[in-house]
């Protein structure tokens, strides 16, 4: 039951963002910049952002090498480009915007290990570094001198690092978005599940998490910013829920002979110190169909091949005490480039963001207020 006040005031605004995560976060932003006066109001189902943007990895990172060469069958030589300069120029965005002190930003570099399977794709190294140096004017993948001086298994071949890559703590990139939003006056309504949104219109209907309050929302904008969780509120959208599963150490009580952000089997699994423990996630390619779901649950399947890359692969013969684990949820679709487009008179969307948030989601705010402004 709601009073007169709240009535009156709580439930009108010029822009309504559905979903607060990165790219709810950052159209937001983007948006109130431009139009100081604006009412902007973000509505978000979780007490935190419940779907990828505090769940990952917090790799700073723009594609693998064996990742760059996978893209090059699916797409042209262009749009792979396209994409990488998109991911990395978003990565310096964001370190211009917030700082690397505030972002937890850490330039250690990226890093893939190569297994016997997948050393073919060191046949094609200079070539990809040809066509990136269009970009980086710089080569961004070479070999590590020393590979074995990281104690990897002996399976691993070859290391391939790249130097503009990096790393940091999605949860301060949270917290840097969260102040920017309310030093700017933009209201976080959290414990807002929305149910439906009149796309023409700009009314929104919603439910609070005890769905004891109905509510109803009139916007003149309304941004779907939902990712993964989109298809409830536009089931035409074109993408599929992908979960990633990430496992966390206890804290090791031996020296981690290596640091940065690794890569292993196409970029499908990762892994990276943190707080002298090892985060290790990833692996979705064991089981496409079972992590098609936006449900938060535990895949034992991944988790125990995960268990197992950590004691043979990682640190080899070591045995890996595990403290936590916890799921998140990303949006892949035919097409890596995230889904940016008008949807209603009155509404945009910006989702499908895959596994790259960190790098693209501001940019992707930034887009999407464009198209905002222009309707
Ligand atoms: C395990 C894992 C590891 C990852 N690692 C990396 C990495 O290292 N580097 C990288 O670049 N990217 C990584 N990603 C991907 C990155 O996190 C995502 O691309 C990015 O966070 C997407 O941001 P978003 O704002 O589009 O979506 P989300 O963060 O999912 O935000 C969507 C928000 O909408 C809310 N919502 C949904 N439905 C409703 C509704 N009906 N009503 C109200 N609110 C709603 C959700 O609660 C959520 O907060 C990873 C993802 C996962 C899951």
């Amino acid at each position: 039951m709601f009073s007169y006040w709240e009535k009156k005031h709580f439930f009108h605004c010029d822009l309504a963002v559905v979903g607060s995560g990165f790219v709810g976060l950052s159209t937001a932003i983007h948006y109130k910049k431009k139009h100081p006066k604006a009412r902007v109001l973000v509505l978000e189902r979780g007490v935190f952002p419940n779907g990828a943007s505090t769940k990952n990895a917090g790799f700073a990172c723009f594609g693998s090498l064996t990742e760059i060469l996978d893209d090059f069958w699916q797409m042209t030589q262009e749009e792979v480009l396209e994409l990488v300069e998109k991911r990395y120029k978003g990565l310096l965005q964001i370190r211009k915007n917030f700082g690397d002190k505030a972002l937890g930003y850490k330039h250690t570099h990226g890093f893939e290990l190569i297994d016997e399977q997948l050393l073919q794709a060191m046949d094609q190294m200079e070539e990809v570094n040809k066509l990136l140096k269009k970009i980086f004017n710089k080569e961004v993948f070479s070999k590590v001198k020393k590979p074995e001086k990281l104690g990897f298994s002996e399976k691993i071949k070859v290391i391939v690092e790249n130097k503009f890559e990096g790393e940091l703590d999605p949860g301060m990139y949270m917290d840097s978005l969260w102040e920017m939003a309310e030093k700017l006056g933009i209201r976080i309504l959290t414990g807002v599940s929305v149910l439906e949104i009149m796309k023409d219109e700009g009314r929104i209907l919603a439910e609070s998490n005890s769905g004891k309050d109905s509510m109803e929302f009139v916007a003149e904008k309304v941004a779907i910013c939902t990712n993964a969780f989109t298809k409830k509120l536009w089931p035409e959208s074109d993408l599929v829920p992908g979960r990633g599963l990430i496992l966390l150490s206890k804290p090791l009580d031996f020296e981690i002979p290596w640091k940065g952000t690794f890569h292993l089997d196409k970029g499908y699994v990762y892994f990276r110190k943190v707080d002298g423990r090892l985060l290790l996630g990833g692996a979705r390619n064991k089981d496409f169909e079972g992590e098609k779901s936006t449900d938060f649950t535990v895949n034992p399947k991944i988790k125990s091949h995960l268990e197992k890359l950590a004691s043979d692969i990682i640190f080899p013969g070591k045995e890996i005490q595990w403290e936590m684990e916890w799921t998140g949820i990303m949006a892949f679709g035919p097409k890596k480039s995230p889904l940016i487009r008008q949807v209603g008179k009155k509404t945009v969307a910006a989702v499908r963001l895959g596994g790259m948030g960190v790098a693209i989601g501001w940019e992707v705010g930034r887009e999407l207020s464009g198209l905002l402004r222009k309707m």
